[in-house]
C-alpha cells in the first residue's frame, strides 16, 4: 500500500444518482486508503509523489458481482437457447472439462488476463466444483492483485452424471477447499460459498452450506429468479415455499448470515423484493446475459428507488463480454427497452445510476471501495479516450458515458488496487 497523488480529469459517484466531475484535479491516496479529490494539492499531501495523466479520465475501479471464469472459454456463442436448455447442452459439459488440470490452467490463464486488462478491480466469481481447479484460479488472482471472491460451486442434484456431487462429497470438499485457502494466506483472494442454485441443491445441501455460512461468517452467492422455467422449477422443487427466495432464506442463505449477492432477479416478485431488501441482499445485474439467454429485463429502476443493493455483472458466459462497460451500457438499453415495450411504470435508469452500479453500488459488496469519497480503500483506473476521434467538447461525464458504447481494455492505461498500482 503506498502513498501517492494522480493528477487528470476525474470523476466518482457522489451517491446513486449524483456524480462528482473535475476537468483538472488531483486523488490523493495514503497507505492505500482515498483521502479525497482536489483542485489543489492541500498542503499536508505536498510531499506525497504526483503521478501526471494530464487530461486522461480517472475513474474508481469497477466492480463485478457476477460472473462464471470456467465458461469464459465459449463467451459470444449459445445466444439461442434459454436457461435450462443451456445449462445441460453448453454449461455442464464446458464445467466437467476443469476436472483436467492442464485444461483448467489454460483455460483460467485466458479469463484472468483479461480480467486483469480490463477496467475490473473487484470481482465476484463462481468456478466449478472442482476444488483443486478452484484453488488453482484462486492462486492465479492472487498472482494479479486484484480483489476477488471465489466460489467452490456446490450442486449435489440436477447436474449430469460425473459433474453432480453427493451432498457429503459437496460439504467434505468444500471443507477441504475452505481449509487450503486459510493455509495458503490470500492477501486479496477469499472463499465465497456457492451454492450454484436451488435446481442443482438439495435442501439437506443448502441446510449444511448455512450452516458454514453461519459458522464462519462466510459470504454467499447464487442465481435468483433468472428464468420463468426455472421459477416454476423451483415451485415444484420446493413445494412449501411461497417464492424461489425462500429457498435460500430458510437456510440462513439469503442475507441474514453472511453477505449475500443474487444473480439476476428479473422476475422477483413483491414479497421476494421485501425480504431482500429487509435482509441487505445484493442484487447482481446482468443484462446481456438477461438478453443473450432470453431471460427477460430486470426492472432495476425499482430495485435503485427502494434502496436497495445493486451492483452489475457482465456473467460471462451468459453475458459474452467481461467488460463491465458493457454492462453499464446493456443495463441502461435494457431498461429503456422494458420500459418502451412493457412496463411504463419502472422508468428507465440514467448514465448516473449505471455508473454508480458499475463502481460504489457493486464495490460495496468489498466494503468500503467504489468511490474516491475520503475514507474509501483506494481503487482507480485511468482511461484515455483519445482515439475515439470527435470534435464534440466532452465533460469528464460525458467521456465517461461515452466510453460506456465505446471502451476496450486498450482504453485501460492504469489500474490501482487498494493503493497498489498494477499497472
Ligand atoms: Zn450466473
Amino acid at each position: 500500500m503506498d502513498s501517492f497523488i494522480l493528477h487528470g480529469a476525474v470523476l466518482f459517484s457522489e451517491d446513486v444518482r449524483e456524480l462528482k466531475e473535475y476537468d483538472d484535479a488531483y486523488v490523493v491516496c495514503a497507505d492505500g486508503v482515498c483521502q479525497g479529490v482536489y483542485e489543489e494539492i492541500p498542503g499536508e499531501f505536498s510531499d506525497l509523489p504526483v503521478e501526471d495523466f494530464w487530461d486522461k479520465l480517472i475513474i474508481p475501479g469497477l466492480a463485478d458481482l457476477h460472473t462464471h471464469a470456467p465458461q469464459y472459454t465459449f463467451r459470444g456463442l449459445y445466444g439461442d437457447m434459454e436457461l435450462l436448455e443451456w445449462l445441460d447442452r453448453v454449461t455442464f459439459p464446458e464445467e466437467m472439462r476443469y476436472d483436467d488440470m492442464d485444461y483448467a490452467a489454460r483455460a483460467y490463464d485466458l479469463f484472468v488476463e483479461d480480467l486483469f486488462t480490463g477496467a475490473t478491480t473487484r470481482a465476484a466469481i463462481f468456478a466449478t466444483k472442482h476444488t483443486d481447479a478452484t484453488l488453482l484460479l484462486m492462486d492465479m488472482l492472487e498472482e494479479t492483485g486484484l480483489v476477488t471472491l471465489v466460489g467452490k460451486v456446490n450442486m449435489d442434484r440436477g447436474v449430469p452424471h460425473g459433474y453432480c456431487e453427493t451432498t457429503g462429497e459437496s460439504v467434505s470438499e468444500t471443507l477441504r477447499w475452505l481449509e487450503e485457502v486459510r493455509s495458503r494466506g490470500y492477501r486479496n483472494t477469499s472463499p465465497i460459498l456457492t451454492p450454484r442454485f436451488t435446481p442443482t441443491c438439495t435442501d439437506e445441501l443448502m441446510k449444511q452450506l448455512g450452516d458454514l455460512s453461519g459458522r464462519y461468517g462466510l459470504p454467499v452467492q447464487s442465481h435468483l429468479s433468472e428464468n420463468l422455467d426455472e421459477i416454476s422449477l423451483v415451485s415444484r422443487l420446493c413445494p412449501d415455499t411461497r417464492f424461489y427466495g425462500e429457498s435460500y432464506d430458510r437456510f440462513g442463505l439469503f442475507g441474514t448470515q453472511g453477505k449475500t449477492i443474487m444473480a439476476h432477479c428479473v422476475w422477483s416478485g413483491e414479497e421476494e423484493i421485501e425480504l431482500m431488501l429487509k435482509n441487505g441482499v445484493y442484487i447482481a445485474h446482468c443484462a446481456q446475459s438477461n438478453m443473450r439467454i432470453r431471460s427477460g429485463a430486470a426492472p432495476v429502476s425499482l430495485y435503485l428507488d427502494k434502496g436497495m443493493h445493486v451492483g452489475l455483472g457482465s456473467d460471462t458466459a451468459g453475458g459474452a463480454e467481461l467488460s463491465i462497460f458493457s454492462a453499464m451500457r446493456d443495463a441502461v438499453l435494457s431498461s429503456n427497452l422494458r420500459w418502451r415495450l412493457y412496463d411504463r411504470d419502472v422508468r428507465q435508469i440514467s448514465f448516473p445510476e449505471a455508473f454508480y452500479m458499475a463502481t460504489l453500488g457493486g464495490g460495496a459488496f468489498f466494503g468500503k471501495t467504489g468511490t474516491f469519497k475520503k475514507g474509501y480503500e483506494f481503487d482507480a483506473v485511468v482511461l484515455d479516450d483519445d482515439n475515439i476521434q470527435t470534435l464534440y467538447p466532452a465533460s469528464p461525464a460525458e467521456r465517461a458515458e461515452r466510453l460506456m458504447y465505446l471502451a476496450d481494455d486498450r482504453h485501460v492505461v492504469g489500474k490501482y488496487v487498494r493503493g497498489c498500482k498494477l499497472y
